[in-house]
This record gives structure tokens, C-alpha cells and sequence, in this order.
């Protein structure tokens, strides 16, 4: 079997995105324990001296618990308003656990007109990297309370993807509720198999992916592919693996075969201003 071989590179930047079937339990309320970890191994990495990004889903999610809403609003208005109420639960846990590992955390809500916009999207670069001479871990969410659908990604898979092109990150972690990407989609065929490197992102590739995954994530494989496609353009290898255990993110920067690596092309690296 082929086997990763990311990286005897040297990882200085890393961005690390996490989805909300990982940050939530069936209940739908916010899995502390699952946050705690996260927390921990960013905050470990963060102390070996690589800079870090989060990207997180769940405010949508942790809106809809916290407002006692029986299920995820089907309107846009009311949508945006449990990811208004959600993305400060979602920040005040965050701030919590990575406070113990004596983290500071920041908050950055973007979306596309931002990141697209020439001089918006060199005040976020300009932002991220004082965020980082501060020794900050910046967590990225879309700003979904009040963006309209032409501006949204519409997807953090997209979105981690596009902030680790904002601030040339050597590699892109997506912990996922799956150990990585199935030849065929494994909740429909129990003979799918994991693809441990993807050198070239080919149709056959993408129709693995399929369409949407999981009930309160709003990605599957589908945009996970869309994301792959922007890091490795752009130089930057990405990897996908379960996030039931973040502690292999360690694995990971180490070069060890894990989960489904997408290989960064050899381009000239960092185009971020
Ligand atoms: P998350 O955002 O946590 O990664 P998603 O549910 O959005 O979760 O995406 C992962 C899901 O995509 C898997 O649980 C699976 O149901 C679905 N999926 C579809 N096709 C594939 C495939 N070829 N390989 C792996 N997962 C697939």
C-alpha cells in the first residue's frame, strides 16, 4: 500500500479546521471534552513554536441548544440569529479551555466579499500576522449572522482552505467525523477503502467525494475536495483525519501516514498580499 510521505517538511504555520459533527455531541449541545483536546494539542504545538489557526463550525449548532430550538431553523434569519447567539457560546468555550493551556485566543469572522476584496484582504493578512507576533491563536469562523448568500463560502471546509492561503500555512489539518476520503462513500458501501495520498485531485476523485455528509455539518467530502484543490494550488499539502482524536495532528506534523494527504504542489509558496 502507498504510503503519506508528507513531510520531512519543516511546519512553521499551521491551520487546523474542525467541523461541527466533531464539536458537537448527537444532542446537539457543545462536546467540552472534544474542545478540551482540541485545545490542548493546538496549544501544545503552539508552545514548540508553530503558529496556529482554528477554524471552527458549530455556531449554528450551539445557537440552536442554547436557545432550547427543538431543530436547526430552516429560515435564513433564524439560521443567522442561533449562529449570533452560538459563535459567542462557541468563543466563551473556547476562550475557556485554551485559557488552562494559557492560551490567548482571538476571533476573526470573515466571508468572501472580505477575503476577495484586494485591500480588505490585506488588512486581515496585515491582522493575522500581528495576531501572530502576539503569540495569539486566531479562530476563524464565516460571520454567518449577517452575511447573505452571494457573500458566503457556505462552508468552513472552503474557508480553512482560503485562510491557510491567507497566511501561507505550510499545511492544512481537517479533522473530520472519518478517518479520510473512501474510494466510495463507506456509510453506502462497506467495501469503500481509505485513499492514504491523493498526488492529483482527478474526476475520479471527485466523484468519491459525492455530495453533503452528516446531518449538522453542511460540507461531506464534496467541499473537502473543493478545499484540497485551493491548499494544493497553492503549495500547501492538506490532510484529513478523524478528529475523534486530535492528539494525531501530532502524528501529522511528524510525517506519519495518517488519514488522506493531499499533496501541495510544488509552486512558489505564499501569494498572500
Ligand atoms: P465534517 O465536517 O465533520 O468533516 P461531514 O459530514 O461534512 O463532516 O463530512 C464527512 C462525511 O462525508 C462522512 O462522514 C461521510 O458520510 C461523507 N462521505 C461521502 N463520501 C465520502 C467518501 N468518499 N469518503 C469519506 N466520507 C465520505
Amino acid at each position: 500500500m502507498e504510503t503519506n510521505n508528507t513531510t520531512d517538511k519543516c511546519h512553521k504555520r499551521v491551520v487546523v479546521k474542525v467541523g461541527s459533527s466533531t464539536l458537537t455531541h448527537d444532542t446537539g449541545r457543545l462536546n467540552l471534552r472534544m474542545m478540551d483536546k482540541i485545545a490542548m494539542v493546538l496549544s501544545d504545538i503552539k508552545n514548540n513554536g508553530i503558529d496556529v489557526v482554528l477554524v471552527t463550525s458549530a455556531a449554528v449548532a450551539a445557537g440552536v441548544s442554547k436557545l432550547g430550538l427543538k431543530e436547526r431553523p430552516k429560515t435564513t434569519k433564524g439560521k443567522q440569529a442561533a449562529a449570533s447567539v452560538g459563535q459567542c457560546e462557541l468563543m466563551f468555550a473556547y476562550d475557556k479551555v485554551f485559557s488552562q493551556y494559557n492560551q490567548t485566543v482571538s476571533q476573526l469572522l470573515l466571508t468572501r466579499d472580505i477575503t476577495e476584496d484586494p485591500k480588505l484582504k490585506e488588512n486581515v493578512v496585515n491582522t493575522f500576522e500581528t495576531l501572530f507576533t502576539y503569540n495569539v491563536i486566531p479562530i476563524v469562523n464565516e460571520n454567518d449572522s449577517v452575511a447573505v448568500e452571494e457573500l458566503v463560502y457556505g462552508d468552513n471546509d472552503t474557508l480553512s482552505a482560503v485562510t491557510a492561503k491567507l497566511v501561507c500555512a505550510d499545511i492544512l489539518i481537517i479533522l473530520s467525523d472519518i478517518d479520510g476520503l473512501y474510494d466510495k462513500n463507506p456509510q453506502e458501501d462497506e467495501s469503500a477503502k481509505l485513499i492514504p495520498v491523493v498526488h492529483e485531485i482527478t474526476q475520479e476523485i471527485e466523484k468519491a467525494a459525492g455530495g453533503s455528509g452528516s446531518a449538522v455539518g453542511t460540507g461531506g467530502m464534496a467541499t473537502k475536495i473543493a478545499a484540497a484543490k485551493i491548499a494544493v494550488e497553492s503549495g500547501i499539502d492538506m490532510v484529513i483525519v478523524n478528529g475523534k482524536n486530535p492528539e494525531l495532528i501530532y502524528s501529522v506534523l511528524d510525517g506519519k501516514p495518517e488519514g488522506t494527504l493531499f499533496l501541495g504542489k510544488e509552486v512558489i509558496k505564499c501569494q498572500n498580499s
